[in-house]
């Protein structure tokens, strides 16, 4: 597996691979199976595959947890070398944000980055939607693949790709979970042990709503008010639960028909920030309560 810490050498095993196709995994690192998943996905998906680990400040919020964001670079090599991926990429904040721009250009995603976590997260997607259109420039793949649990996210990317002519494909892989229904997020370990018990009730809350959703529903919002509600009784403080369009994540209304909905919460259990999604009429609801 080839490590490559600047973009020289990123070019340089780009161009030894000639025409072979590329499929890009964007992280974070302090990968879990989640992670993983993306990685054999893309192994399926192109004859080389680079899995990229960058913490982009862009997208912290300056009260967020950009400093202590949880970097285990050598734990996460380990784990990408044994899954045999060809290359990793792990540029430094100083490669991509040079100190001398701080007004640097932006991708801003337009309305769709203000809506749900946006609303919460002022200038988050922006940020997101900047570092994955410069690794996209940077890596040029073929391929990228994002996890359906950052469900905004991969629909901002989906859109950018269409409206700024970005000549890749993008697959959004479906979300890992633990043994009780919790999403697999870096995030969890800032969890304490009773906050661990009470967030698999996340999860379940939403498919709660999928499973009361039915065809030319008009109660959709006071589903999710009731959906708040339990939430709050198992200690969340909740930023949305909510019902939408899963294309356009737009509102739905009387007729949409309910397999194209989606069920997404933002909530925090003390400091901690979850979200999740359950798309309505498929999810699994086999995991084990703790
Ligand atoms: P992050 O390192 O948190 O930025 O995540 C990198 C990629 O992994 C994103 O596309 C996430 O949506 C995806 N991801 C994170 N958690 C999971 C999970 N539990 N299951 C599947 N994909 C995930």
């Amino acid at each position: 597996m080839k490590i490559l810490t600047n973009i020289a050498e990123l070019s340089a095993v780009k161009q030894s691979w000639q025409d072979q196709t590329v499929a890009l995994v964007p992280t974070m690192g302090n990968l879990h199976r989640g992670h993983l998943a993306l990685a054999e996905q893309a192994q399926h998906s192109a004859q080389r595959v680079i899995v990229s680990i960058f913490v982009n400040p862009l997208q912290f919020g300056p009260q967020e947890d950009f400093a202590r964001y949880p970097r285990t670079l050598d734990a996460d090599l380990e784990q990408l070398k044994n899954l045999g991926v060809d290359a990793v990429f792990t540029p430094t904040t100083e490669m991509l944000y040079p100190p001398q721009n701080a007004g640097m250009t932006r991708i801003d995603p337009g309305p769709i980055g203000d809506i749900l976590c946006g609303q919460f997260r002022p200038n988050h997607f922006t940020g997101v939607a900047t570092i994955v259109g410069k690794l996209f420039h940077l890596v040029q793949p073929d391929i990228a693949i994002f996890g359906q649990k950052d469900y905004q996210q991969a629909v901002i990317i989906q859109q950018m790709v269409q409206d700024l002519n970005f000549p890749l494909k993008i697959l959004i892989a479906p979300t890992v979970r633990e043994a009780d229904g919790l999403a697999l997020s870096s995030r969890n370990q800032y969890l304490n042990a009773a906050e661990r018990t009470l967030a698999p009730s996340l999860y379940e809350t939403l498919v709660w709503v999928a499973q009361q959703i039915k065809p030319g529903d008009k109660n959709i919002l006071a589903l999710c008010q009731q959906a708040q509600l339990r939430l709050e009784q198992q200690h969340f403080t909740v930023d949305y639960v909510t019902v939408r369009i899963q294309k356009t994540l737009a509102a739905p209304d009387a007729s949409t028909p309910t397999e194209s909905l989606i069920v997404l919460a933002a909530a925090f259990l003390g400091k901690t920030r979850l979200i999740d999604n359950v798309l309505v009429g498929n999810y699994a609801t086999n995991f084990s309560k703790s």
